[in-house]
């Protein structure tokens, strides 16, 4: 067991994480990062990301993550491969526990930690995780080459996901709830031009098919929203994205969290409910969920840190 002391120390590393990382890192506070279970978070698991400022033509979500990353170390940030297990918020300096048994005592603590995939909670769903389902087209795509899948959501995530697909997969499916989709309009208007893509409006999933040995999915079944209609679809891969829910079970009972899970923060700032704990990027976020507005608010939440050690320091000496 190996005791920590730092003056900030950083949940998460995806791209609030990191930002928070290099701020804090620069005002001379030696930072310490602890990366979580998904180092560089959502975004090693995207292909292109088209908006971050400062990539025309686009970035590889894996390579800004390896980007950042590199450039909080090289600012003086202590990057950690752990995962928080414990954490005591009732006294600063705060303590927080490891997986590997380390423990650490911060005097503020940013929470970074994201949001992770949502799932519908259907128990063929879980049957078959990892044997036809899935959370990931980039990470999965590639095993339905030339065969027929289907994308669950009706999101931003969906659609990239469904027109992604549709490059590898020989048919792709999208099914929805509604009959109108709430991904933007730029991205429903690539969608709807892929011959590839059909789009099935009012209906939920009732069922994942599949069976054999090894186990593998052979078919949907969706019922409709409006009766008690039932359809049936051959795929052989189910692309779950309906969403996030923010990592927040670490602090429930000790930081103010709203009834979806989201870290309550000071409005327009990174202040939780409790003094000398900051929250940034999608773990405080249920509205945006942008790399750039994660970003946004990491660099707030150092900014937040640093005014904090300076006003309320812990040795006055
Ligand atoms: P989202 O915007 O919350 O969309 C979730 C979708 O899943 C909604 O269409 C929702 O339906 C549907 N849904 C939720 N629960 C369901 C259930 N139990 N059964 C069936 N359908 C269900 O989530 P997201 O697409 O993951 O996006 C999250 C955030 O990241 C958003 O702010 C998004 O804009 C952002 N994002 C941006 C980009 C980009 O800019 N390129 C890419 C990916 C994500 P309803 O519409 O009926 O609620």
């Amino acid at each position: 067991m190996t005791e920590h002391k730092s003056k900030v120390l950083i949940l998460g590393s995806g791209p609030a994480g990191l930002t928070a990382a290099i701020y804090a890192a620069r005002a001379n506070l030696s930072p310490i990062l602890i990366s979580g279970i998904q180092p560089g978070g959502q975004l090693t698991q995207t292909t292109d990301v088209d908006n971050f400022p400062g990539f025309p033509g686009g970035i590889q979500g894996p390579e800004l993550m390896t980007n950042m990353q590199k450039h909080a170390e090289e600012v003086g940030t202590s990057f950690m491969y752990d995962h928080i297990s414990e954490v005591d918020l009732s006294e600063r300096p705060f303590t927080l526990k490891s997986d590997n048994g380390d423990i650490f005592k911060t005097e503020t603590l940013i929470i970074s930690t994201g949001a992770q995939a949502r799932w519908l909670g259907l128990k063929s769903e879980q049957e078959f995780m990892g044997f036809g389902v899935s959370g990931c087209a980039t990470c999965d795509g590639f095993f339905y080459k030339d065969k027929p899948v289907i994308v669950v959501g009706g999101g931003n995530t969906a659609v990239e996901e469904a027109i992604y697909l549709a490059g590898i997969c020989s048919k792709v499916y999208l099914v929805h709830r509604r009959d109108e989709l709430r991904a933007e309009k730029a991205l429903q208007d690539i969608l709807f031009k892929n011959e590839k893509i059909e789009v099935i409006w009012n209906h939920v999933v009732e069922e994942i098919i599949g069976g054999g040995q090894p186990k593998a999915v052979t078919g949907i079944r969706l019922k409709s929203t409006f009766n008690e209609d039932i359809i049936t679809i051959d795929v052989d891969g189910v692309f779950i994205a309906i969403g996030h829910d923010p990592a927040t079970s670490l602090f429930k009972g000790q930081l103010e969290i709203d009834s979806e899970g989201y870290i309550i923060t000071k409005p327009g700032r990174t202040i939780t409910s409790v003094p000398g704990v900051f929250a940034a990027g999608d773990v405080a976020d249920s509205h945006y969920q942008q790399a750039i507005t994660a970003a946004g608010s990491g660099c707030k939440a150092a900014l937040d840190a640093d005014v904090c050690l300076r006003e309320n320091p812990l040795n006055k000496g």
